[in-house]
């Protein structure tokens, strides 16, 4: 990427989670003299030793305050907003303030897909990534998604595929990018606690397009009424998936999954569940497509992925029930998209974390819904829920507890999900542990292999 060069500049890097290692790291190699500050103290193992040994100088918060202005580039974690101190500062004196992705993208000369939006970027992701590597296309998949940029960049030449899900915060601290397809699954409103306005989070979505250029393609959700003026703002090829209306490039027709004019594969056949996942998969193959990925790597992927970890994720049927792990759903809305994609008789397991959330807004979602287990800091509210809706309930400790009922009490045709509307950390570490050990107690009562 043109206008960003680290060799000889002073970087302070905040933050010292995975990505401010890795830029930290990636820096270095770049020649960039670099200072590291952290809220909490850094503790000084190997990894710290070693960059320490390379001229790397570790402050903390405080000291930096003192000499704040000292530096050509700012790279903060993408959670830390703008109006933290440093932050903010560095902003007065005109210091460019980036994110790791910056960094790592600035000697990247291959080819670039980025993903973005309000939701179902790593579901998009994953299945673009699936579907390029099944039809023989090296891709490298990073961002959001988990692994930082900066560790893989380093390996990659002008012949390479790069596919990154990227967050509107790192979307922030990346002033120049021009992918070469960038998809945006959908905006809702949300995030406005960072943005503090719809505007200020529509325009951080808008940056992945904003210096694209003729020869390039954004993907967009054509029921977008979110980001109506994107398609002619952008200087690409805009290109539009629609789930509701056929003529778009990639849609649905005749009960075939179509992209591109040509079928994919009969939607019946996806193994994804819900309507949400639907859109997701409709920007993926569009994404796909754009890539040159064949149409039978496409329905090879459809035909077999069950989602991603956690999120609506088919585990397995087993006496013709499906169980399905969408621990990940730990707010309402997460949880009535996955009530809602269900028209089978469903055995719902649900409860967490208590936010004071309003849980009657699920009772709409709850017409397939046949009976409740409820557990966790909620698990009354999840009860009288069950009771408004006069469906029969059990109260049990733990998603451990509730996986041999769920088992016990499910019927051939049935759907057994847990997707829990509210956070873990009532009980667990965080929404995987809670995925993980309701999947084993599933195996462990059913026999099966895991
Ligand atoms: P993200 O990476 O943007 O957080 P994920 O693919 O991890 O998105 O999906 C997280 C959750 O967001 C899902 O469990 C589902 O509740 C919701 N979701 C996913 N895709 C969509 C979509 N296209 N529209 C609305 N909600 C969605």
């Amino acid at each position: 990427m043109a206008g960003l060069n680290f060799n000889n500049k002073r970087v302070l890097v905040l933050g010292w989670a995975r990505s401010g290692k890795a830029a930290t790291e990636r820096l270095v190699q770049l020649g960039a003299k670099v200072t590291v500050a952290n809220q909490k103290p850094i503790p000084a193992d190997d990894s710290v030793k070693k960059l320490v040994a390379k001229g790397v100088v570790f402050a903390s918060n405080d000291q930096v305050e003192q000499f704040r202005d000292d530096f050509d580039y700012l790279v903060k974690n993408p959670g830390i907003p703008y109006d933290h101190p440093i932050v903010a500062a560095a902003t007065a004196a005109g210091i460019p303030v980036l994110t790791e992705v910056a960094v790592a993208l600035s000697t990247f000369t291959g080819r670039l897909i980025a993903v973005t939006g309000s939701n179902g970027k790593t579901t998009t992701t994953t299945l673009i990534s699936q579907m390029l590597s099944t039809a023989g296309i090296d891709v490298t998949t990073a961002g959001n998604i988990g692994t930082p940029v900066c560790e893989v960049v380093a390996d990659l030449g002008s012949k390479d595929t790069l596919l990154l899900e990227l967050s509107s915060f790192q979307l922030l601290g990346i002033p120049e990018l021009a992918p070469d397809i960038a998809v945006i699954t959908n905006i809702f409103a949300n995030h406005l606690d960072y943005h503090k306005t719809r505007e200020n989070y529509v325009a951080a979505k808008f940056r992945v397009t904003k210096d694209q250029r003729p020869n390039q393609y954004l993907v967009l959700n054509a029921a977008g009424k979110d980001s109506p003026d994107f398609a002619e703002k952008t200087q690409a090829q805009v290109v539009e998936f629609s789930r509701t209306q056929p003529s778009y490039f990639a849609d649905c027709k005749d009960g075939q999954l179509v992209v591109d004019q040509e079928p994919v594969m009969a939607l019946k056949d996806i193994k994804l569940v819900g309507p949400h996942n639907l859109e997701n998969i409709l920007a993926a193959v569009a994404a796909a497509k754009l890539a040159g990925a064949s149409l039978a790597a496409m329905a090879q992927v459809l035909k077999t992925f069950g989602g991603v970890k956690h999120r609506l994720e088919y585990l397995f049927t087993d006496h013709g029930v499906a169980f399905y792990n969408d621990s990940k759903a730990t707010d309402i809305e997460a949880t009535q998209t996955a009530l809602d994609s269900f028209d089978q008789p469903t055995i719902w397991l649900a409860g967490g974390l208590d936010r004071g959330d309003d849980l009657n807004r699920l009772l709409p979602n709850m017409k397939h819904v046949k009976g409740v287990i409820a557990f966790g800091q909620t698990q009354q509210k999840v009860v009288a829920l069950a009771r408004e809706a006069h469906l029969p309930v059990i109260a049990v400790r733990d998603v451990r507890q509730a996986a041999p009922i769920a088992v016990k009490i499910a019927e051939p045709g049935d759907v057994v999900l847990l997707s829990p509307a509210a956070a873990s950390w009532d009980q667990y570490d965080n929404f995987e542990v809670r995925g993980q050990i309701y999947t084993e107690a599933l195996s462990e009562v059913l026999n099966r292999e895991q």
